[in-house]
């Protein structure tokens, strides 16, 4: 091991969507940053790699519509500013059964920042969408702003501005130990540095590095499983990003799983439908025995009930892992003792979209600004006050 003398103004620990984006948002703000990442990049084993997310307005919780009013824009400088076309606008639908109390308020939070939406009966949704199969009493919401973000090319165009603006990544470099302190020193298993803040970004792999200052989290890594479906020749267009639209489908029970999709965009012919459930896992050890073939059986009956000329059995499987938190919010807050320590971890698998924000909000909490958003619903010790102390 070589000990070096780095000397950052900012050491952000980990290189996945929230990392990166903190990373960026950082260096915009004139300060010396090091990103730092476990496995050379890019890699496969975290949360944010992959072809395709969900980007949309229309959530249940009024603060992070009010998030992705800001984050759409800052999705487009991106574009800007890497060249790179990240969005397709194929609108997103939010399935549920009618009647649901999470459809009044995913409405109310719509209108609450005039977004434009529409709901749709059963019938109204399956003639606009006619490779759906809905029962009578389900409904949607048509979020026609919505639509899909190029993973990976997201990823990269955060990281590649960041290092044009001047900041430092080191990949294959895993943190061992962080001392807190005014200045937190940060030791690797190729050098050590110090630095007068540092963001802890480690998605899965957070528990622990939270832990080893203090911090005991609530977080559960789970393995996610990421099916694509064949689509028949007769209906492959209709899948097309032009015709299909991006979904989440949290109708629930009987033969209908909690699953999410996206149109044809990535493999030819084969569309994305996934469960939002998985197995418990520990990240270094991902793809480790645990069973998982309830998640293929539940999205097959979501499959087979609900989307016309798709095959019974995937054609792809992958994997990615989300870090769930009890109440699906992450954490996005100062440490209590180490105000320059600040967390940002357990995204619960809706965190791509809110990355802008995310690294925007991060700045705010490393230059002890005022917070733009409401930050109550990402505190640390909201489940366990001061239990951490
Ligand atoms: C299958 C799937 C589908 C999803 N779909 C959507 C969607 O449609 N829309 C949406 O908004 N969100 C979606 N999400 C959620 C979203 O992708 C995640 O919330 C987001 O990627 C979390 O990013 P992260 O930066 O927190 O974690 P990660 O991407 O895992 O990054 C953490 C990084 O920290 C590094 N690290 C960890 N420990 C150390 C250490 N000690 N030293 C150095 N580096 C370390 C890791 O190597 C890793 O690169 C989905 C997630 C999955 C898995």
């Amino acid at each position: 091991m070589t000990t070096s003398k780095g000397v950052y103004d900012v050491i952000v620990i980990g290189a996945g969507i929230e990392g990166s984006s903190s990373a960026y948002n950082l260096v915009k703000q004139g300060l010396r940053v090091l990103l730092l990442d476990q496995f050379p990049l890019p890699h496969s084993r975290g949360s944010s790699h992959g072809q395709s997310r969900i980007t949309r307005y229309v959530y249940e919780d009024e603060f992070y519509v009010r998030m992705m009013v800001d984050a759409f824009p800052l999705w487009s400088r991106l574009e800007q500013e890497s060249g790179v076309e990240l969005f397709t606008n194929c609108g997103v639908l939010d399935i549920r059964r009618g009647g649901c109390p999470g459809m009044r308020r995913a409405l109310d939070a719509l209108r609450a920042h005039n977004i434009p939406h529409e709901s749709l009966s059963s019938p109204e949704l399956q003639r606009r969408f006619p490779v759906l199969t809905t029962g009578q009493g389900d409904v949607a919401i048509w979020d026609p702003n919505g639509g899909l973000l190029r993973a990976d090319q997201a990823l990269r165009a955060f990281q590649t501005v960041f290092k044009q603006l001047g900041g430092v990544i080191h990949d294959n470099e895993p943190v061992t130990s962080v001392t807190p302190g005014s200045q937190v020193v940060i030791a690797t298993t190729k050098s050590v540095y110090t630095s007068a803040n540092v963001v802890f970004a480690a998605g899965p792999w957070s528990g622990p590095l939270c832990a080893s200052v203090g911090l005991h989290l609530p977080l559960k890594p789970i393995r996610i499983s990421v099916f694509y479906w064949r689509a028949s020749d007769d209906y492959r267009e209709m899948y097309g990003s032009s015709q299909f639209p991006c979904f989440i489908d949290s109708r629930g029970g009987g033969s209908h799983f909690h699953t999410y999709g996206l149109p044809i965009s990535e493999y030819p012919g084969l569309v994305k439908v996934c469960p939002h459930e998985g197995p418990s896992i520990d990240p270094d050890d991902r793809d480790k025995g645990t069973d998982d073939s309830w998640t293929e059986e539940g999205t097959l009956a979501t499959v087979k009930s609900t989307f016309k000329g798709l095959a019974t059995t995937p054609s792809i499987r992958e994997y990615c892992i989300y870090t769930e938190t009890p109440d699906k919010h992450p954490f996005l807050d100062q440490h209590p003792r180490f105000p320059n320590i600040i967390v940002a971890a357990g995204f619960s698998g809706h965190g791509f979209k809110l990355a802008p924000v995310i690294g925007k909000a991060v700045t705010e909490l490393v230059l002890k600004k005022v917070p733009t958003y409401n930050m109550k619903p990402f505190k640390i010790d909201r489940f366990e006050p001061r239990s951490h102390l």
